[in-house]
């Protein structure tokens, strides 16, 4: 595997962070997580500016333009010879002291590695998910903004530990005035007498880029949608519910807290805007082997 490593490509033997970097020694630095698709790129305009913007809010700089980050991702795709890929895009705050202050850390450091991804099964999809609400509460966006996506995960964590524990595979986390905001790694959608439903920005969780190409997908079929603040009883409640991220894609979610959803299987609005996403992928992003898929030839 060959990695993109500040300024070079490098195999992944040397891919190696200093134990003086920020982001390892306090979470501090933004990500992203990116799927390649059919030779594209899907949605890449939208993960950089969510990337960037992070970056904004926690007065980071990143020593890269946007632009030549878009080569970066493509080129660790072209290098690795990926058309179809899991993407981790990292920018941590570099190397410093062993002081907290970022002021310290002259640089930031970023990476890229491109791997080909591990499917959740099939099986997943077909029947559903089975998930539980957890005790830990949701960062509160005045303490760590859940907008940014950082390296900071750590509350995301205790709720997966939280779940795994139970045996459930994803966890749905509250707000601290228990509303419903997010799980540790997808955002959630209900279904309720033909409309969309899914937590306001303002209840604290990630803006996610699946979850706004799904809300697009919706209204283009004239479906309402909601983005509102709900409690439990809306989720038990609901026709149809679903969550939302770029590795699980959309993935029906038929039983919350032992609570059987509808009729406990995945319903038919998930099952279309799944279809519809799938169609998205195939001609969303920039082309990762520009020659190749432009040729009209053959
Ligand atoms: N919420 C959290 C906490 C996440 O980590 C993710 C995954 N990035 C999501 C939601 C879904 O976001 P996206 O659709 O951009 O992958």
């Amino acid at each position: 595997m060959i990695i993109y490593l500040n300024g070079e490509f490098v195999p992944e033997e040397r891919a190696v962070v200093s134990v003086f970097d920020h982001g390892l020694l306090y979470g501090d630095g933004v990500f992203e997580g990116i799927r390649a698709y059919h030779g594209r790129v899907f949605k890449l305009g939208d993960h950089l500016d969510r990337l960037y913007d992070g970056a904004r809010a926690i007065a980071l700089e990143i020593p890269v333009a946007k632009e030549e980050m878009q080569e970066i991702v493509l080129e660790t795709l072209r290098r690795n010879d990926l058309r179809d890929a899991y993407i981790r895009l990292v920018v941590t705050r570099g190397v410093g002291d062993l002081g907290l202050d970022p002021r310290k850390c002259p640089k930031a450091f970023v990476f890229c590695i491109a791997a080909s991804i591990t499917l959740y099964p099939e099986e997943l999809y077909e029947k559903g998910l089975s998930v539980i609400t957890v005790a830990t509460r949701r960062n509160i966006p005045t303490a760590c903004i859940p907008r940014v996506k950082s390296l900071n995960y750590l509350n995301n964590i205790y709720a997966k530990i939280e779940a795994a524990r139970s045996g459930a595979p994803e966890a749905i986390m509250l707000n601290q005035e228990g509303y419903v905001a997010e799980a540790t790694g997808d955002n959630i959608f209900l279904v309720k007498k033909g409309a969309l439903i899914t937590p306001a920005l303002h209840v604290g969780l990630l803006e996610g880029i699946t979850r706004n190409t799904v809300m697009d997908l919706a209204r283009e079929r004239n479906i309402q949608v909601e983005e509102k603040v709900f409690t439990l009883y809306d989720v038990y409640t609901a026709d149809e519910v679903f969550l939302t991220g770029t590795a699980a894609e959309i993935i029906p979610t038929v039983q919350v807290d032992g609570r059987l959803i509808g009729d406990g299987q995945p319903g038919p609005m998930t099952r279309e805007l799944r279809t519809a996403f799938h169609e998205l992928t195939k001609v969303d992003g920039p082309l990762i082997y520009q020659e190749k898929a432009e040729c009209g030839c053959c």
